[in-house]
C-alpha cells in the first residue's frame, strides 16, 4: 500500500517514516467515506474561490479548485507544443475530479512564487513537485506524500569534470533553481566552504540552468533526480553522482482549506485503483 503511492527510484526510503498512510488509516477513512457518501460533492466551503458552470452554462455549484504549478520541470510539468502536461498536471486533475470538485485554470509562474500565489488565493492548490518541508509547513498544508526523490548532480556531457561525492566539486560553479531544496544543497556546498558564494548561480528555472550547463557557463547543478534523468535523456548533460536526501513531494493547500482532506482521500483511491500506476507508467516508464 504505502510503497506503491510513493515511487522507489534509486533511494532508500527508511528513513521515512510515512504513519500518516498506515493501512489502518486508510480503512479508517474507508468507512468513513462510506458512512458519509461521496467524497466531497458536500464537502466544506471553506477557502472556496468558485463555482463551476454546468453544460446549460448556469452554476452547478461544483466548488473549482484552480491548481497551479512551475512549468519547466519534466516529466512532472511542462509546456509542449504550448501545452501544460506532465505528471502533476493529469495527477492534480485526477484528483480534484475524483474528490468532487472542478478543475479550475491552471496558474503558470516561477516556483519560487507558487507558496506566496497559494497563500494570496490566486490559486487553490500547488502540484509542482513540491517537497514536504517544514519550512513550507509554516506556511501552507500539504497532501499526503505521492512520490520520492533524491537530488542528482547533473554536469555536462563533454565537462572534464566529473565527481563523484560533493568535496569533488570544491572551487566550481553550482546552481540550482531558486527556491528549490536543490538550492538548498548549493547553500550547504558553501557553509560548508567548498563552493565559494559568488560562484553559485540561481535559476528562475531549471530549463535555463541546463542550457548554462550545456553552455559551459555553469560547472554543475544540484536538481531533482527524475528531472535530472529526464534532462540526461534529451540533453548533452548526464548525471555525475546523486544526494540521499529522503525527500518526498506533496501537493500544497492553503492551511485553513478543509478540502484538503477530500483530496487525500482521492489520492488514496486513485492509487488503489490502479490510476497512480498507469499514470507513473504513461510519465516515468
Ligand atoms: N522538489 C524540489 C523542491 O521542492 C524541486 C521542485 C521544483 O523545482 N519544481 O524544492
Amino acid at each position: 500500500m504505502i510503497a506503491n503511492i510513493l515511487r522507489v527510484e534509486t533511494l532508500n526510503t527508511d528513513s521515512y517514516e510515512y504513519s500518516n498512510m498506515t493501512p489502518d488509516a486508510t480503512i479508517d477513512r474507508r468507512s468513513y467515506l462510506k458512512a458519509v457518501g461521496a467524497v466531497g460533492a458536500t464537502g466544506a466551503v471553506a477557502g472556496c474561490t468558485g463555482s463551476g458552470d454546468g453544460e446549460d452554462g448556469e452554476d452547478d455549484g461544483t466548488e473549482v479548485i484552480n491548481p497551479g504549478t512551475a512549468p519547466g520541470f519534466p516529466p512532472f510539468e511542462y509546456t509542449e507544443d504550448g501545452e501544460l502536461v506532465g505528471f502533476d498536471v493529469d495527477l492534480a486533475e485526477a484528483a480534484i475530479e475524483r474528490a468532487g470538485y472542478e478543475v479550475g485554470e491552471w496558474t503558470e509562474i516561477e516556483f519560487d512564487s507558487l507558496i506566496p500565489s497559494l497563500t494570496q488565493g490566486n490559486l487553490d492548490l500547488i502540484a509542482a513537485a513540491m517537497t514536504i518541508n517544514e519550512e513550507r509547513q509554516q506556511q501552507i498544508a500539504f497532501t499526503d506524500p505521492y512520490y520520492e526523490s533524491d537530488q542528482a548532480v547533473l554536469v555536462a556531457e563533454d565537462s572534464d569534470l566529473s565527481p563523484e561525492s560533493v568535496d569533488d566539486l570544491a572551487d566550481q560553479r553550482v546552481g540550482a533553481q531558486s527556491g528549490t531544496t536543490g538550492q538548498d544543497e548549493v547553500d550547504t556546498l558553501v557553509d560548508d566552504g567548498i563552493v565559494s558564494a559568488d560562484d553559485t548561480r540561481q535559476y528562475d528555472n531549471y530549463t535555463l540552468g541546463v542550457q548554462d550547463l550545456e553552455n559551459g557557463n555553469v560547472d554543475a547543478l544540484i536538481i531533482d533526480i527524475p528531472v535530472a534523468q529526464n534532462f540526461a535523456d534529451g540533453r548533452a548533460v548526464s548525471i555525475a553522482f546523486t544526494i540521499e536526501t529522503g525527500e518526498v513531494y506533496g501537493m500544497g493547500m492553503r492551511q485553513d482549506d478543509d478540502r484538503l482532506a477530500d483530496i487525500n482521500d482521492a489520492l488514496a483511491e486513485l492509487q488503489d485503483d490502479g490510476t497512480y500506476d498507469e499514470l507513473v507508467a504513461e510519465w516515468f516508464e
